[in-house]
């Protein structure tokens, strides 16, 4: 029988403490565990924690149910669980998506091994399909929506794309989660997530995952073989932590997109806001492809401009008494960030843009908080 992803959610896919018959998992920190008199291996696996956590097992197999994958493996952080994708395809050969998460476009140049990084517009199917029949990649990486941008691919399409010219397709589904989009019904073969942001949603666990299908599973191996030979893996406590935080994921991610739809509509209609970013909005241009790909909503994540640039944006920011200003992004509570100030000129990030990681606060509270700072901008 296979249940909805609130009930997985909600009851860890299952899991009890076995030993106990206690309804919430057990924390298993050890290191080492015992071998039988024969020396034999466990049938659990469990030796040593670095290649085997039965901790990290149990907040994985939540995972995998959430996503309809076979299989996912935890990692250090969203970073780590793609650098250790992206090597196992072969740095250089790896093509990433322009306007990306910037960790991901800065990990593209440090794995390209000197030459130049593999990129695509991830807002054009055409330039894909371009950069792929030319630079013939191993892997395809993918981020819709994307951040801060969000950019909306069709995964279905870059997946046929991908496939025909002989490459994987990996999609970093961060923003969207496992509730609003399931990247392997639409063709992809590996799942990526920062479980730091909405899987776990509470700004206290930094954590990655990634999640292979049905189909040819050598890469998830060779990620999975990095993990256990070099390390990066999460402690079991954050491992924990995250299998507690992903039992309201649905209600969080659900709460949240419905929110965001509100302030991008009335942003929208603000005369000192110049651009709304938001899939949910009819105007955006990847509004159709979202509607069909996403259910339930269109995410937390939205991004807007003001006139006047960066000063504006930043008098705006520093009015805000409800709102955090702070990195990240999918937690309970909302959050802006003015990318500007953060990325290297490279990027060309607009001066006026703000992100905006919308919580579970009442929505009423987030507007006014927006609608008194917006008075400072000139
Ligand atoms: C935060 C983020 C990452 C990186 O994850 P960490 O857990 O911070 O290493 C990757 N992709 C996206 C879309 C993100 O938002």
């Amino acid at each position: 029988m296979s249940y909805d992803r609130a009930t997985i959610a909600a009851q860890a896919n299952g899991q009890i403490d076995t030993a106990t018959g206690g309804i919430v998992g057990a924390w298993q920190p050890s290191t080492t565990f015992v071998r039988d008199t024969d020396y034999a291996t466990p049938p659990s696996g469990d030796v040593y924690r670095r290649p085997h956590a039965p901790t990290t097992r149990e907040a994985e197999a939540v995972i995998a149910a959430l996503e309809g994958g076979v299989e996912a493996a935890l990692f250090s952080s969203g970073l780590a669980a793609a650098a250790a994708l992206m090597r196992a395809a072969g740095g250089p050969r790896v093509a990433v998506q322009r306007g990306s998460y910037y960790g991901t476009q800065v990990l593209a140049e440090r794995l390209a091994e000197g030459t130049e990084p593999i990129t695509f517009d991830g807002a054009s199917l055409d330039s894909l399909r371009e950069t792929v029949a030319r630079h013939k990649p191993a892997l395809v990486l993918i981020e819709t929506p994307s951040n801060p941008f969000l950019d909306v691919i069709d995964i279905a399409s870059a997946a046929k794309i991908a496939h025909e010219a002989g490459a994987s397709l990996a999609v970093d589904s961060t923003t969207a989660t496992p509730i609003l989009t399931r990247p392997i019904e639409h063709g992809a073969d590996i799942v990526m997530h920062s479980a730091t942001k909405g899987l776990n949603g509470h700004s206290d666990v930094l954590a990655g995952a990634l999640v292979v299908g049905g189909g040819d599973r050598t890469l998830f191996d060779a990620a999975l073989d990095i993990r256990s030979k070099e390390g990066c893996v999460l402690s079991p406590f954050d491992a924990w932590l995250l299998t507690r935080g992903m039992r309201t994921v649905h209600l969080r991610v659900t709460a949240a997109s419905h929110a965001a739809l509100h302030i991008a509509n009335w942003l929208a209609s603000h005369p000192k806001v110049t651009t709304v970013r938001y899939p949910g909005l009819p105007g955006h241009p990847g509004h159709a492809v979202a509607a069909a790909q996403m259910t339930g909503g269109f995410g937390a994540l939205l991004s807007f401009d003001v006139a006047g640039g960066a000063e504006a944006a930043l008098a705006l920011a520093a009015r805000l008494k409800l709102v955090k200003r702070a990195t990240s992004l999918g937690g309970v509570e909302t959050l802006i960030e003015h990318r500007h100030s953060i990325e290297p000129p490279s990027t060309h990030m607009p001066p006026g843009l703000l992100r905006l990681s919308v919580g579970i606060e009442a929505v009423g509270d987030i507007v006014a908080d927006l609608d008194q700072a917006l008075d400072a901008v000139p």
